[in-house]
């Protein structure tokens, strides 16, 4: 493997650097940076410039608006990108149902749906876990019956983040109970603003609202709005899923937040020093690292393989296993940098426009908050557990 850049790539890293130098906003890069509060507004005002770009659906086939990116054009956006503080792309439209209707939905429903991704028209929210059915996907019982040309959908979905900003959700609901539990669900697009669909609030840990429960009561959706076959949306969920996990890993997100610790770790003093001196937090931080190296090149190890015409497997799980644990290692740290200061969490700290004194550190004050909300990291997109089960089968053969 040639851990080399070619010239080309070269070049198209000297590309993504000039469109950012000259085309993400100031105020979006700082709240990135800063870990402040990101809003709808800052998300859809940057996906625009992303999109006038040609850039924000990265891995599209081109007739629909995509950009041909190799393997290691991805991971050099992904670096850079994460060094020049680009908001994360909020995946559910992009890079996850549009796939899915790439592949198996119908000409109409993509010349429909394709295009309101792109504009932003349509955020999107995914509906798959429920209460009782997460690791265990296909034990889910949100109901759909046919009735002419509709469906009625009754049931509840949970944890479906961002779903108060969105305005289409895509659900996994039962359509068969006769069946084996896989052979008996369906992939349903549904207008969150149909009769009947209701979005609760989940405050998490850190305060925040990230999460939802949607409840669905007589919902009624037009058939045309069925993905692929009835009973056959197992295949389709499981396609989708290869795509969720895919970049989970973070580590353009972890390398800018070890370079943001080392930062926070020398500007604090102990002992007379700055922390960073200190041989006990110094030894922590040298071993985040070096995982984080082991990860980076475990990472170019499955590019190249990718590029070379392999399909990442098991790897993948490793990978989020590793990447996960490496940015959580990464939260916990900068918490304790701040050591007491953590505790306290002010809430205008989070805003840009912020002028009063700070309790600890400028870019401290998200810190805890952050380290609580990442808790997550280990949880979804299929938890780390699930993905040692995956690993321990099909890598080690147990
Ligand atoms: C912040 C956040 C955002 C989310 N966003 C979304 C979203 O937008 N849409 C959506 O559909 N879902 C979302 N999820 C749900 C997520 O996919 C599930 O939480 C996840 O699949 C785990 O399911 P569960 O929470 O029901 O836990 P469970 O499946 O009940 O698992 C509980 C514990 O048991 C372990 N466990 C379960 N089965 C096994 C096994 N076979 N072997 C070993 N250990 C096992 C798990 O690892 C976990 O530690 C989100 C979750 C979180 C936390």
């Amino acid at each position: 493997m040639n851990m080399n850049y070619t010239a080309e790539e070269l070049a198209f890293r000297d590309e993504v650097r000039a469109f950012l130098d000259e085309k993400l906003p100031a105020d979006i890069a700082a709240k990135v940076k800063g870990f402040r509060k990101m809003t709808k507004e800052d998300h859809q005002r940057w996906q625009k410039i992303l999109t006038e770009q040609g850039w924000y659906a990265s891995h599209w086939p081109e007739e629909y608006g995509g950009v041909k990116w190799t393997p290691v054009q991805k991971h050099i956006w992904d670096e850079e990108s994460c060094a020049y503080g680009v908001p994360r792309t909020i995946p559910f439209g992009v890079n996850m149902v549009a796939p899915v209707i790439i592949k198996f939905g119908t000409e109409e429903q993509k010349q429909h749906y394709l295009p309101k991704i792109l504009s932003g028209e349509h955020w999107w929210c995914q509906g798959y876990s429920e209460p009782g059915a997460g690791s265990d996907l296909a034990s889910l019982k949100t109901r759909a019956v046919r009735e002419g040309d509709h469906y009625i959908v009754n049931g509840q979905k949970t944890w479906t983040t961002l779903g108060q900003h969105a305005n289409m959700i895509f659900c996994l609901v039962r359509t068969n109970t006769e069946v084996k539990a896989q052979e008996g669900i369906s992939f349903l697009l549904i207008d969150m603003d149909t009769p009947g669909i209701s979005v609760r609030p989940i405050i998490t840990l850190d305060g925040e609202h990230e999460v939802n429960e949607v409840f669905f009561q007589d919902v009624k959706v037009p058939v045309e709005n069925l993905v692929g076959e009835e009973d056959k949306g197992w295949t389709y969920a499981k396609y989708l899923l290869t795509y969720e996990r895919t970049g989970l890993a973070g580590i353009g997100l972890s390398k800018a937040a070890l370079t943001h610790l080392k930062q926070l770790a020398s500007r604090r003093q102990k002992n007379g020093k700055p922390l960073l001196e200190d041989p006990t937090f110094g030894q922590r931080i040298a071993q985040v690292e070096i995982d984080l190296m082991a990860a980076t090149i475990s990472n170019l190890r499955i590019i190249a393989a990718v590029e070379g015409g392999g399909v990442p497997g098991a790897e993948s799980s490793m990978l989020k296993v590793k990447g996960t644990e490496i940015r959580q290692s990464i939260n916990d740290l900068a918490r304790r940098a701040i050591g007491p200061y953590a505790v306290p969490f002010v809430e205008e700290e989070m805003s840009l426009d912020y002028e009063g004194e700070f309790l600890s550190d400028e870019n401290a004050s998200p810190l805890a908050a952050q380290y609580f909300n990442n808790r997550k990291l280990s949880i979804f997109g299929g938890s780390n557990e699930i993905q040692k089960n995956i690993v321990s089968k099909m890598i080690l053969g147990l």
